[in-house]
């Protein structure tokens, strides 16, 4: 199952993640940016997540997922337009076909909570 892999992969940066933290931790929530064009469902992806995630690291997170906007470069007006729908990639302004895709295509991790186990502090670690 693609979803599958997308969130090992996921495990795998949070595990990188986590390796730049002083000890012990717990990850409480994870947000994923995904844009319209990643070729993946939200609801697929919570779906793998959920059924991933046991004796993992990520064991007990709580998974948010965030619209990334569509961006495509219009040639008529040669400027970035943010797009409504990927079925459809016309310019917003002057109704022309834009084919440049600039955003939208993104499956990323946007940040991390975890807890510190020695201090039961949240923080928020932000990745980008
Ligand atoms: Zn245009």
């Amino acid at each position: 199952m693609h979803e599958t892999s997308i969130i090992e992969h996921i495990i795998e940066l949070v595990g990188e993640q986590l390796a730049q933290q002083q000890g012990p931790v717990r990850v409480t929530a994870v947000r994923l940016r995904v844009g319209p064009l990643a070729g993946v469902e939200p609801e697929a992806l919570r779906f793998a997540f959920d059924a991933t995630i046991p004796g993992t690291l990520l064991d007990g997170a709580q998974l948010a997922i965030e619209p990334a906007p569509l961006i495509a470069w219009c040639r008529i007006c040669l400027a970035e337009r943010t797009l409504d729908s990927p079925q459809r990639l016309c310019c917003p302004i002057c109704g022309r076909p834009t084919p440049d895709v600039l955003g939208g295509k993104e499956l990323e991790l946007a940040w991390l909570e975890v807890v510190d186990l020695n201090e039961t502090n949240e923080t928020t670690h932000a990745t980008s």
